[in-house]
């Protein structure tokens, strides 16, 4: 093999996007690319172990995340944690929105099982908001305290719960999703195109803050 000719210029860097959920990475490598960066998933760095997810807040979970697969990797790491929170439940199932029906659940158990939570209840009170923290932290570069630099954005998308399922787009709650501006019984986000989610969804809006931080940083 000849070695790199100069003039291609300096090699790519690297981000690892630490996800297992192939919807997720899908998902941002749409919503972050064009960047200078390659976005490489767990599986493509061959890491195999699971990061802790038990804390309190989606925050609090962005952050392990993204630290556990940088100190594991080496490399600059960009992690997700998201869900679902729903107002007639006092905001859950929040942090356990992908374990809601039990350790295992599929998408559509979840999905029925807040179905049968909200029963009846009318439009009004079935409003919900997804949410997702976008963390991350760069290995090489210490933090204030000493340790690693982590660099969080948000992003908020609000709704309803339909009363049933409702389009195959999108993956998770989307069939039961209702965004803002649909009428009750109107489209759900598993109707929408994925363009259009994207503009309106708190993945969307994370990503768009966190895209001029990569670039500013090289990415
Ligand atoms: P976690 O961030 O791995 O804890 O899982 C987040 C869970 O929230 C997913 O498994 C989905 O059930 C749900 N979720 C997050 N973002 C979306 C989305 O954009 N559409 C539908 N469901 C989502």
């Amino acid at each position: 093999m000849s070695p790199p000719d100069e003039r291609d210029g300096p090699a790519r860097p690297r981000l690892l996007v630490a996800t297992r959920s192939r919807h997720k990475l899908r998902e941002l490598r749409q919503l972050l690319g064009p960047l200078r960066a390659e976005l490489v998933s767990l599986d493509d760095v061959g890491i195999p172990e699971e990061a802790p997810e038990d804390g309190a807040s989606f925050d609090a979970n962005a952050r392990s995340k993204a630290r556990f697969y940088a100190r594991r990797s080496g490399l600059p790491t960009l992690a997700d944690d998201s869900g679902i929170m729903v107002d007639a439940l006092d905001g859950g199932p929040g942090v356990r929105t992908r374990r809601y029906a039990g350790e295992t659940a599929t998408d559509g158990e979840n999905n029925a099982k807040l179905l049968a939570a909200l029963g009846d209840l009318p439009a009004d009170r079935r409003t919900a908001r997804y949410r997702c923290v976008l963390a991350l932290v760069l290995p090489e570069r210490p933090g204030p305290r000493g340790g690693l630099a982590t660099i969080t954005t948000r992003g908020t998308c609000e709704g309803r719960i339909a009363r049933s399922p409702r389009g195959d787009g999108g993956f998770g709650y989307d069939p039961i999703f209702e965004p803002e501006g649909e009428p009750p019984g109107g489209r759900t986000l598993g109707q929408w195109t994925a363009e259009a989610k994207h503009a309106i969804s708190h993945r969307g809006r994370a990503a768009q803050r966190m895209h001029p931080v990569l670039e500013r940083l090289g990415f």
